[in-house]
C-alpha cells in the first residue's frame, strides 16, 4: 500500500523485496537502462506521480541504485511529461 515514502519515488526498491514492478524488470532484462549493471536494481518513475506520472510500464524504467540517485540528484536528465 501507499506510504509516505512514495513521495520520494521509492516505489521500486527491489532489494527490499518489492516486486510490484516485476514486469518492468522483465521488459528491461533486469539491467539498469542507464549504465547496464544488473546489481542493486530499482524502478524509477520517469514522470513523477505528483505531476503527470502514472504506474504504467511506459512510465517506469529499470535503473540501478546509483543511477536512480543520480536521476534524483539532477545529474541525469530523463524525458519529462509533456516532452
Ligand atoms: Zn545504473
Amino acid at each position: 500500500m501507499r506510504t509516505a515514502q512514495d513521495d520520494k519515488d521509492t516505489a521500486g526498491d527491489i532489494d527490499s523485496g518489492d516486486y510490484r514492478f516485476w514486469h518492468v524488470l522483465v521488459r528491461d532484462d533486469f539491467t539498469s537502462q542507464l549504465c547496464g549493471t544488473r546489481r542493486n536494481l530499482q524502478v524509477h518513475h520517469i514522470s513523477y506521480r505528483s505531476h503527470c506520472g502514472a504506474d504504467s510500464a511506459n512510465n517506469l524504467l529499470t535503473v540501478c541504485q546509483a543511477c536512480h540517485a543520480a536521476i534524483h540528484g539532477g545529474h541525469i536528465m530523463l524525458g519529462a511529461c509533456g516532452g
